[in-house]
């Protein structure tokens, strides 16, 4: 679809508060001028006040969806009128989708975007293969626990400061869901083939994050989804070790991709020119 053959102009938006920070604007604005799309993606501040009204309005004034983000990924929950299986799951909703009839439809494409990311960078990384080891069990370890167990990994190990957390995920995730504890995570290494930092530490701002990972399995792939820094203490030490490593901003990245997918048409590509251009809008420290 090129913008002569375009009848009508898309919109779509991002809905958070507050909402200054979101990368989301310049992503999908990137791959409307590179799809050459007639469309506009818009920043919205909303308050929980104002939150439900603001999802039903949307689709009468054109909006073909939006993206959710901080605070209200789980408020929308109750406020859609259908939810995607991952969603459920999940226990969250990042992306909206409506229909001509304005139905609207909450889904999660975290896990998503978390696996693409693998699959592009890292494309001989076998799940099935053997435990994962997942440290954090706020918000984003949901989906990333998810994540995992549906690619087949055979179980999932995770290891939260806030223990009574870990034990809540493992009730909601199931059987193959272990928990361990924070100080323990050492004896939990060298059968660990898939680890993932979940937690907010290593982010700039927080403190840093550099566990003893010297026994982790040779085979190990390494992810973190802090992305600012982009290569973080954790993701350092796992290269020096030989080990293959994922960063935090290909996830980024890639869970936008079904939503403008929807909304616009085309499905977006996750290229290395992309990745750069929003190092450098978001001051990204490598
Ligand atoms: P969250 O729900 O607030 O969870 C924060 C997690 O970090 C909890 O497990 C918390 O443990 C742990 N934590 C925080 N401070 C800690 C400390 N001092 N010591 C030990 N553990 C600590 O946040 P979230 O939404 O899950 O996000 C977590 C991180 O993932 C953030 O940095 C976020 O930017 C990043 N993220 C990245 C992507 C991406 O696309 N790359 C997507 C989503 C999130 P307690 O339970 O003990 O407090």
């Amino acid at each position: 679809m090129d913008i002569e053959n375009q009848k009508e102009v898309p919109l779509a938006a991002v809905i958070g508060s507050p909402i200054g920070q979101s990368l989301s604007p310049d992503l999908h604005n990137y791959w409307l001028v590179k799809n050459n799309l007639k469309g506009y993606y818009i920043p919205l501040n909303v308050n929980l006040k104002m939150l439900e009204k603001t999802i039903n309005l949307l689709p009468k004034l054109g909006f073909k969806g939006a993206n959710v983000t901080i605070p209200h990924k789980t408020n929308v929950l109750s406020m859609v009128d259908k939810l995607t299986d991952r969603a459920t799951m999940i226990g969250a909703v990042n992306t909206l989708h409506f229909n001509s009839s304005g139905q609207i439809t909450g889904d999660n494409t975290d896990a998503y975007g978390f696996i693409e990311n693998i699959k592009q960078k890292q494309p001989h990384w076998d799940p099935k293969k053997g435990p994962a080891l997942v440290y954090g069990a706020g918000g984003a370890a949901r989906a990333i626990v998810w994540a995992l167990l549906h690619e087949g990994v055979p179980e999932v190990r995770i290891s939260n400061r806030t223990k009574n957390k870990a034990i809540s995920l493992s009730d909601i995730l199931g059987a193959k869901v272990k928990v361990i504890d924070w100080t323990n995570v050492d004896s939990q290494l060298e059968e660990v083939l898939t680890l993932v930092n979940t937690t907010s530490l290593g982010m700039i701002g927080n403190a840093r994050f550099s566990p003893n990972i010297s026994k982790l399995n040779s085979q190990a792939l390494v992810a973190d989804l802090v992305y600012n820094p982009l290569k973080t203490d954790l993701l350092k030490t796992a290269k020096s070790m030989g080990l293959k490593t994922v960063d935090g901003l290909g996830m980024l990245l890639h869970q936008g991709v079904p939503g403008f997918e929807k909304w616009f048409g085309v499905q977006p590509k996750v290229t290395e020119e992309l990745e750069m251009f929003l190092q450098e809008k978001c001051n990204v420290t490598i």
